[in-house]
């Protein structure tokens, strides 16, 4: 055994004074490797269930209504406990647990979205050409275009009728079933498509996805693959081609959720961005029983484009939901915002050694070091964001330390090297003090990225840190 040394001077004063960051794994309480491992299951069977906003939505009812949540109606009488939801148009969900404290007190909100960036097909997309049957897709969300050629993909969506009739359209994750791909060029031929730069690679009128190539038996007319592929559709859903103008049809890659790694120490899949937050803003308000304030989970759609339109974080549905539980106590909604937080659950970049060049290591967000807090994001002189107060960061830091929670500060990358939104701001402007903060995420917007277990288990716990918060 080492005898006793008393520490020197140097050691006292770094102990006592400089920030250190550790790993994670340093930090795990006893018990939490199977915890981690336990959430991590359950995150990976949301994500294969929930490809679309559509389809979180109706994965989320199905969670919320097993964990005892009831659909919330305008006027409905509420006491302390109880748990109830709101989907928007099928996209978005608010749901919230009533806690003891009024709402004049405030509400603790994890807001999220639900949204990832995809392919979705025209509102014209089939054509023929040359006996082969594509159909035209319009991105969604920023991705890199060359990613997304040669890749299984999955077609997911609904298809609405003029009589009123919604056919749901998923094809690909079941059992057997056929998928779909964009062709690339050979390198044999691309030499002159590897001088362009990667965004011109592969331009958007390219990104056609091959859907069928068998033309339609003892027929000489035009088009024949391409009738044959509307027949088939119109056997299975009923649907004519003209039926693609009212529909929703989204690309999205065919890869189910999996452990990376030798390890097993990271998940990759398709959507972790947001659905990993969403899903730790879910699984926490769960598992809430009566607390303190009010929790809120809103998770939105539409923020890959902006948060835009009726089922985006800007519109006027979470203020009508929140105006409609505030109704119930006689509160003023403005006045319950005024006192409220919200964590705007939301992935940011993990720092990546092969790319070391874009990130400024001293405030980058690391694999295995928990959640990622970001006062800021937006771009250049911080435009776009809303900017976290000192006192709202000192908050969060003495929420998550109190609770365990292995947390980081991050911000997305080198000052001018690029930047990004959340739906931070939108909260901000309702006069509800808001901090970003989420899971580290390697290719981001990539059709299969890539998040370490510890972070997402971490974003769950600080999740419920934050609704259990009095
Ligand atoms: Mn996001
Ligand atoms: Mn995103």
């Amino acid at each position: 055994m080492d005898e006793f040394k008393e520490p020197t001077r140097g050691e006292q004063l770094r102990k006592a004074l400089a920030y250190e960051k550790k790993n994670g794994y340093d930090r795990l309480l006893p018990g939490e490797l199977e915890a981690m491992e336990d959430y991590c299951t359950g995150y990976k069977q949301f994500l294969d269930a929930g490809k679309t906003e559509r389809e979180c939505v109706d994965r989320t009812i199905a969670l919320a209504e097993a964990a005892g949540f009831r659909p919330y109606t305008r006027g409905m009488e509420l006491k302390p406990g109880d748990k109830v939801y709101r989907a928007n148009r099928g996209k978005a969900i608010m749901l919230a647990v009533m806690g003891r404290k009024g709402l004049d007190q405030g509400v603790n909100i994890g807001a999220a979205h639900i949204d990832s960036p995809r392919l979705d097909l025209k509102q014209n997309p089939l054509y023929e050409a040359d006996e082969m049957a594509f159909l035209k897709t319009h991105y969604y969300g920023g991705l890199r275009k060359y990613q997304w050629v040669t890749i299984p993909l999955e077609l997911h969506g609904v298809v609405a009728l003029k009589s009123g009739q919604v056919v749901r359209v998923s094809v690909g994750n079941g059992e057997g079933d056929p998928l779909f791909t964009i062709d690339d060029l050979l390198p044999h031929l691309g030499a002159e498509q590897s001088k362009k730069p990667l965004g011109e690679a592969i331009p958007a009128e390219n990104l056609n996805i091959l859907v069928g190539s068998r033309p339609l038996a003892d027929d000489e007319g035009s088009d024949r693959v391409k009738i044959a592929v509307l027949e088939l559709l119109n056997r299975k859903y009923g649907i004519v081609e003209e039926d693609f103008i009212s529909a929703e049809l989204s690309a999205v890659p065919a890869f189910s959720a999996c452990d990376i790694g030798f390890d097993r120490s990271l998940i990759g899949a398709y959507g972790h961005d947001d659905r990993v937050c969403a899903y730790a803003a879910l699984a926490a308000l769960l598992q809430l029983g009566m607390p303190e304030r009010t929790a809120v989970c809103m998770l939105a759609d539409k923020e890959e484009i902006g948060s835009e339109g009726v089922s985006g974080m800007k519109s006027a549905a979470f203020d009508t939901f929140m105006a409609d539980l505030c109704a119930g106590q006689g509160v003023l909604p403005r006045a319950c915002y005024e006192q409220s937080f919200c964590l705007s659950a939301d992935v940011t970049a993990a720092y990546d050694p092969n790319f070391a060049e874009v990130y400024e290591k001293r405030n980058s967000a690391f694999i295995n070091y928990g959640m990622g807090l970001c006062k800021y994001t937006g771009a250049r002189g911080k435009s776009g964001a809303s900017d976290a107060s000192a006192e709202l960061v000192a908050y969060v830091r003495r929420v998550l330390d109190n609770a365990n929670v292995v947390w980081q500060m991050a911000e997305l990358g080198k000052v001018d090297a690029g930047g990004g939104g959340t739906v931070a701001v939108y909260m901000a402007e309702r006069d509800i003090d808001t901090l970003d903060a989420g899971v580290p995420v390697l290719s981001m917007h990539a059709p299969f990225e890539t998040v370490s277990k510890l972070d997402c288990y971490m974003t769950f716990k600080g999740m419920k840190a934050v609704f259990e918060a009095v």
